[in-house]
């Protein structure tokens, strides 16, 4: 039976929680089992190395640290700006926009000063995974070409 490794398609099933609070901010539960391609830099650098000569069946649980995940928190992507910089929209803590930077979050409303921050949601946080391996396949030369692995749960194109 094939193990993961570079150059091979995984099919999982997923649950990622917060160490400390035990909350849940991403699963596969009830969606298609997430296929990738190893090797392809598609996941967050931790995960595919956890996984390594895992096998199909396999229940691997563990931790990265945040640099192994999204990466630190880095307090210059947080920046003030004025509302005027929204135009229509009226900015909102919670709210997810784009920009040409990239995607956005507002962090904080404060009269006329918003703060947002270009960090991803879950950068500086160590994230803990249970993964079971569903399926371990070799790609196809076209997925290597390609980068990403298609079919179920794949790239559709
Ligand atoms: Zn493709």
């Amino acid at each position: 039976m094939s193990e993961i490794a570079n150059n091979r398609v995984a099919r999982v099933h997923y649950t990622g929680t917060l160490p400390d609070s035990g909350e849940v901010f991403d699963s596969s539960e009830g969606r298609e089992a997430l296929t990738f391609l190893v090797g392809h830099k598609q996941m967050i650098p931790g995960f595919e190395r956890e996984l390594m000569g895992a096998k199909q069946g396999d229940k691997v649980e563990f931790t990265l640290s945040a640099e192994d995940a999204y990466g630190e928190h880095m307090p210059e992507a947080v920046q003030e700006v004025p509302t005027g910089m929204f135009g229509e929209i009226t900015p909102e803590v919670g709210m997810t926009l784009m920009s040409d930077m990239g995607p956005f979050r507002v962090t904080a409303v404060n009269g006329d000063t918003i703060t947002v921050d270009f960090n991803h949601a879950l950068a500086g946080k160590s994230l803990t995974f249970n993964v079971e391996v569903i399926e371990v396949r070799d790609a196809t030369e076209e997925e290597i070409s390609h980068g990403h692995a298609h079919g179920p749960g794949g790239t559709e194109h």
